[in-house]
């Protein structure tokens, strides 16, 4: 039966996904597992955003608010007068981005190495993908990447840009805008660990997408919401093509909830950026400047594959970047977690 698949799905690729905690061959004497993998806070959402996801699990006999108004509204108390729209996860808005402005056949262009979703559901789609590679030092030329944009109704630029953590001058992201025929996707799903703000893009560009996700600086990767700023002309047609009551009443609750709670946000920045400058410093590897709450190692002589297998057998998860197209082998990415995670992080690359 596996004929009935379609071509896409029935090669390699796919999505990669982190080792889990309870998967892991530990040695005797390791008690627990720095969770290191997956970019997630490491601390539970606010008290306020569990009471309201509580409170909305008694109504979930309804169907959720198709207009998701409780977090736009939040949205809109957070970051001021915007358009948004909403997902489950950022995933879930770029599938419906891709959906709502891609024909089969048509191109998507994407900047690598990056995150791998934005291929996967362009190809998926039955676009064709073009990899525009950035420059040795993961830098992205605005010019060279207009170029190669010709002709792709979408492109797809991360910022700060995972797994190599840096970030594009808005500037440059400007330059593109200025250049580009197609629609910008932006995504920005870790900004909130950096210094840099590309909102203000928004009034000026009709051609521009910020992707954002509640999953890492606000707690929620296990509830799944992700939003985008979107263009006025863009919204209606967005709501046409996404799939109905895609995110769930307690989800909206919890996300409203967490927007709410803005000391715990600049707590969690604080702590990581204090330890990003050690993870910088305090391996015997070549590091890579980051503005997220990763950072990427380059760990020759090992391969990525290696050394995560061996910090895995000292308790410490990190992602091996191997499945990163475009990327290499030789390349970790670790986030920074609670205390105790980073200090045996250190401890053990250091033992490599
Ligand atoms: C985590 C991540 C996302 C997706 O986040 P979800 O909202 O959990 O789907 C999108 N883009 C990048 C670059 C990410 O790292």
């Amino acid at each position: 039966m596996r004929r009935l698949v379609r071509a896409c799905f029935t090669g390699t690729g796919g999505y990669s996904y982190a080792k889990k905690a309870e998967n892991v061959a530990r040695e005797p004497g390791i008690d627990r597992v720095a969770r290191l993998a997956s970019n997630e806070n490491p601390w539970p959402p606010s008290p306020a955003a569990i009471g309201a996801a509580t409170e909305a699990l008694r109504t979930v006999n309804r169907y959720p608010d198709e207009r998701a108004t409780v977090l736009v509204e939040a949205l809109r108390r957070y970051h001021g007068d915007y358009r948004f729209v909403t997902g489950a996860g950022m995933d879930g808005v770029i599938e419906t981005v891709i959906r709502t402005v891609v024909e089969p056949g048509e191109t998507v262009a994407v900047s690598t190495p990056t995150f791998s979703f934005y291929g996967i559901a362009a190809a998926a789609h039955g676009a064709r993908v073009v990899n525009v590679p950035r420059g040795e030092d993961f830098s992205v030329d605005p010019a060279e990447f207009v170029e190669a944009c010709r002709g792709a109704k979408l492109a797809f630029l991360c910022s700060p840009n995972n797994p190599t953590g840096n970030s594009i001058p808005p500037e440059d992201v400007e330059e593109i805008l200025e250049g580009m025929e197609g629609l910008l996707f932006l995504d920005n799903a870790y900004v909130d660990f950096a210094d840099t703000d590309y909102r203000p893009l928004m009034r000026r560009h009709e051609n521009l997408v910020i992707g954002r996700t509640m999953s890492k600086i606000f707690a929620l990767a296990g509830l799944r919401v992700g939003y985008a700023f979107v263009p006025e002309w863009l919204e209606p047609f967005y709501q046409k093509a996404a799939t109905p009551f895609a995110l769930n009443s307690v989800s909206l609750a919890a996300a409203a909830g967490v927007l709410a709670d803005t000391d715990r946000v600049r707590e969690t920045r604080d702590h990581i950026g204090r330890w990003r400058q050690r993870f910088l410093t305090e391996t015997p590897f070549r590091t890579y400047p980051s503005d997220a709450n990763f950072v990427m190692i380059n760990v020759a002589p090992l391969t990525g594959d290696e050394a995560t297998e061996q910090l895995a057998a000292k308790g410490v998860l990190v992602r091996s970047c191997t499945s990163f197209p475009g990327l290499g082998n030789h390349y970790i990415r670790v986030c920074i977690g609670e205390d105790w995670e980073n200090v045996r992080f250190l401890e053990a690359i250091n033992t490599l």
